[in-house]
């Protein structure tokens, strides 16, 4: 089975086990992983790719890679160079998908805001100057194609308003809780693909990330009931249910037999009952809020252009 939906997430993937992971993927059938600069972890998952692609039985142009731009490199002058950085690090040549991780620039000396004066405004690093960048990146033949991350449907118009080359992907948050159906409808009209990132409900992000009372999803008696009824695991209906909706999804894991059963997901055929069920649980509950972006001047709203 070789699969593009489905790829493996790498955020939080550590030090000594993302490369096999990396491995245990592409062996299961994978041919998608995704990674960003800032998840720390590039290089390890770089010596993996070149070991398997020296093994000769997977050649490069069959594996989809993804990298992101990290928020302290918006600055026109600062883009290629981080590619470039993250090139040399998968030990790769080009990147078939490279994104804009989020819609806010920090100084470029600082990785993880603290205050206010971190930040760049608009004005200072103009989300269109980066794009202009990465569309640069494209014609200079160091990514294949070109997209952005957490935008909300106002600033993909607003992108697509100032530039003649549309995103060609958004990568968001999408799971039964936050199913982000009129963004999904604009990407369509727009020809825009969508990826649904943290779809099991990122369990093992850092304790400072999550809200007290969050909802479980593999807790859901709905998405448990529809498990039993197909003979699969919860982890598995909440992969298959973005399949059904034409979105590519990145499930995270560093275990062998979890990976292997993640990308079984594809074999699992919800049907309209299923589905029904599932639209129900929609409740707009996001797991990464982008509040650790948050200070005086930098408002939740400016990044997701709604309420919280
Ligand atoms: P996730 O995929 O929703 O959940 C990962 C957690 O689920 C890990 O604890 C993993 O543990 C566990 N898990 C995975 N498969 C399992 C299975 N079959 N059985 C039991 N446990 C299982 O979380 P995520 O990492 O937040 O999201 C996925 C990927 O999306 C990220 O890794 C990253 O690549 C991407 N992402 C992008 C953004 C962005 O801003 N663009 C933001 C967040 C995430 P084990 O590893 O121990 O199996």
């Amino acid at each position: 089975m070789r699969c593009l939906a489905i790829g493996l997430g790498t955020w939080k993937s550590g030090k000594g086990e993302v490369g096999r992971a990396v491995k245990a993927a592409i062996k299961s059938g994978y041919r998608h992983i995704d990674c960003a600069a800032t998840y720390g972890n590039e290089a390890e998952i770089g010596e993996a790719f070149s070991e398997i692609f020296k093994e000769g039985k997977i050649k490069r142009e069959e594996v989809w890679v993804t990298s992101k731009l990290w928020n302290n490199a918006h600055k026109k002058e600062d883009v290629i160079p981080a590619l470039k950085q993250t090139l040399t690090d998968l030990e790769l040549d080009y990147l078939d998908l490279y994104l804009i991780h989020w819609p806010v620039a920090f100084k470029p000396d600082v990785a993880s805001p603290k205050k206010d004066e971190d930040y760049l405004s608009l004005e200072e690093a103009p989300i269109l100057d980066t794009w202009k960048m990465l569309r640069e990146a494209k014609e200079q033949g160091l990514v294949k194609h070109i997209g952005v991350s957490n935008f909300s449907r106002k600033k993909l118009q607003d992108l697509m308003a100032e530039s003649n080359e549309n995103p060609e992907l958004n990568q968001v948050e999408l799971h039964p809780y936050l199913q982000q159906q009129e963004l999904l409808e604009f990407c369509k009209q727009n020809n825009i693909h969508l990826t649904g990132y943290s779809p099991l409900g990122s369990g093992d992000r850092p304790e400072g990330m999550k809200a007290s009372n969050e909802p479980s999803l593999l807790e859901n008696e709905v998405i448990i009931e529809i498990a039993e009824k197909h003979q699969a695991s919860a982890y598995q209906i909440l992969i298959s249910w973005h399949l059904t909706r034409d979105t590519a999804v990145i499930p995270k894991s560093t275990n062998p037999g979890r990976i292997e059963e993640n990308l079984k997901s594809s074999e699992i055929k919800l049907d309209k009952e299923d589905l029904e069920k599932i639209t129900k649980l929609n409740k707009h509950f996001r797991y990464v809020t982008g509040e650790f972006f948050v200070t005086p001047g930098n408002s939740y709203e400016d990044i997701y252009d709604e309420k919280k």
